[in-house]
């Protein structure tokens, strides 16, 4: 027989000693508290300390003390902590996986995701940071005469600022590339979900880092927002545009340094030779992971003529019998929302679909029968440019599918929005595929892909064109982005 399906109505609360125990670190001293509560349920989970701007100025003093030490290191000699970090997530996953369930109401399977990057991105950057951050030599202007090279220098303390939806994936992805070149990080994770982070940080800590070159700080963006730019010696951000542009901008007055990984509209095209069954199975899940709530996710699905009816109506037989559930086991294929204004955005969009003419295919419904947050996977067609779900990122589960005639109308009306993030296409000749990829304005293209390659290619940059983003993580050029190119040139007598 089946084990029983583990239901967070019968599951304890998150243990009060593993929250005291995760929040220790957390730079907060006038005792001021917030309280979060479970997506699934809709009840408290944990209070959590906020800190005051003054907490985050004394954090960035503790990190830059912490920093000079750290960086007097070789690459090489800094990189056994993540490699034991990357045995220990594994190692401890099932805790993880609970609290990521606790914090974000997705699905286990999605939690699962966040689990194996979070290991695999810091074993990337644990193997191969010291021959990125190697001494490169260059020609001199007069050969023989001088010998250059350039070293790459930490930039000094990293302002670390995450979003909710992918809380482990995020922080690790942002902060180890940073340590590994050097710096210090203080971090700010969305309270709702800080406690993933916390889990992170403690563990790099158990696993060797040491204390203070990782800080956590938690609170509202009102409070700490300007001085987690004001002390950076760089930003590492993610999540909106709209915030995103306003951190740009004020640490551009300071001539800071600012990576920004924003939002995205994504497109996928199907061709008129794609592997329908395929590329169905693909598009789903390209569509509803973590419920939508994922920057590189699919909203616009373009159809070539000949196979639309078709296509569209597989897709939405299998949208159809998606399952949604509150488990913390491996069954259901969708979780719940994280925020209820984010409920209330996917149920904004589809209801001015629906109130100007759009056709729901599958879906369209808030399930309050689940979990308070629980909003069905939602396709639509006939969605035009006056919906705001035609160019708004909804960020929920909700794709919407459209014709095209050629590849040139399917490339025009891919780009024709503001974002530049990620996009797919899906054809059985991959040549044509590359073809159309370099043509499309995002950051990455994955072919007969959703968004595979960029997320699970470490080597390869991942980032953001247009109002999606600047700079890249992952690759060389998530590391360098931390580090200042400096050129030593020596005349030797
Ligand atoms: P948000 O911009 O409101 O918040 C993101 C983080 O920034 C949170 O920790 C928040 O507390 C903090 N913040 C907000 N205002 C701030 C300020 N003025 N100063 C300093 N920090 C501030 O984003 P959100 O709505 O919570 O997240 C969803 C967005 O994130 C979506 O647009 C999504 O596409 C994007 N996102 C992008 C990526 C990517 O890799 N490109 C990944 C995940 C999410």
């Amino acid at each position: 027989m089946a084990p029983a399906a583990r239901r967070p109505t019968e599951a304890p609360m998150l243990d009060p000693s593993l929250i005291s125990r995760l929040t220790r670190r957390v730079a907060a001293a006038s005792g001021a508290t917030s309280t979060t509560s479970a997506p699934f349920t809709g009840k408290p989970l944990a209070e959590l300390p906020q800190s005051s701007a003054a907490d985050v100025a004394g954090a960035f003093e503790r990190a830059r003390t912490a920093q000079a030490a750290w960086a007097a290191l070789p690459p090489r000699d800094r990189v056994a902590p993540f490699e034991r970090f990357h045995d220990l997530v594994l190692d401890r996953q099932r805790e993880i996986l609970d609290i990521v369930q606790w914090e974000t109401g997705k699905a286990r399977r999605h939690a699962f995701e966040e689990v194996y990057d979070a290991a695999g991105g810091t074993l990337y950057y644990a193997r191969r940071g010291p021959a990125l951050l190697r001494r490169r030599r260059t020609p001199g202007a007069v050969p023989g005469a001088t010998r250059t090279y350039v070293h790459h220098q930490p930039k000094g303390v990293v302002s670390v600022i995450t979003p909710w939806n992918y809380p482990l994936t995020l922080p690790v992805a942002d902060a180890v590339p940073a340590l590994i070149a050097g710096n210090a990080v203080v971090a700010k994770p969305d309270t709702q979900t800080a406690l993933t982070a916390l889990w992170a940080i403690d563990l790099l800590v158990e696993a060797g880092l040491p204390e203070d070159l990782w800080i956590p700080v938690l609170g509202e963006p009102a409070e700490i927002g300007d001085a987690l730019v004001d002390h950076a010696d760089h930003v590492s951000f993610t999540g909106s545009s709209a915030v995103g542009a306003h951190i740009a901008q004020r640490a551009a007055a300071r001539l800071v340094s600012c990576s920004a990984e924003l939002g995205g509209k994504n497109p996928a095209i199907v061709c008129e030779d794609a592997d329908l069954d395929r590329t169905v199975e693909g598009v789903l899940r390209a569509c509803f992971s973590n419920a939508g709530q994922l920057c590189i996710s699919m909203e616009r699905i373009f159809v070539h003529d000949a196979i639309h009816d078709d296509f569209a109506g597989r897709l939405a037989a299998a949208v159809g019998e998606m399952t949604l559930n509150a488990d913390l086991d491996f069954t259901a294929d969708m979780g719940s929302l994280t925020y209820r204004r984010q409920l209330d955005r996917v149920a904004a969009h589809v209801e001015d679909a629906r109130a100007k003419g759009a056709d729901v295919l599958a879906g369209g419904r808030p399930r309050p029968d689940i979990g308070p947050l629980f909003y069905e996977p939602t396709l639509l067609a006939g969605v035009t440019e006056d919906m705001d779900a035609c160019a708004d990122e909804t960020f929920g589960p909700v794709a919407a599918v459209h014709r095209f005639a050629d590849e040139d109308e399917a490339v025009e009306r891919a780009n024709a929005t503001g974002y530049g993030l990620n996009a797919s296409i899906w054809t059985r000749d991959v040549a044509r595929g590359r073809r159309l990829a370099e043509r499309i304005r995002s950051g990455t293209v994955n072919i007969n892909e959703g968004y595979g390659a960029a997320w699970a290619s470490y080597d390869a940059p991942m980032g953001g064109m247009k109002r999606s983003g600047l700079g890249r993580r992952h690759g060389a050029e998530g590391l360098l982005r931390y580090t200042e190119p400096q050129t030593i040139a020596s005349q030797h007598l």
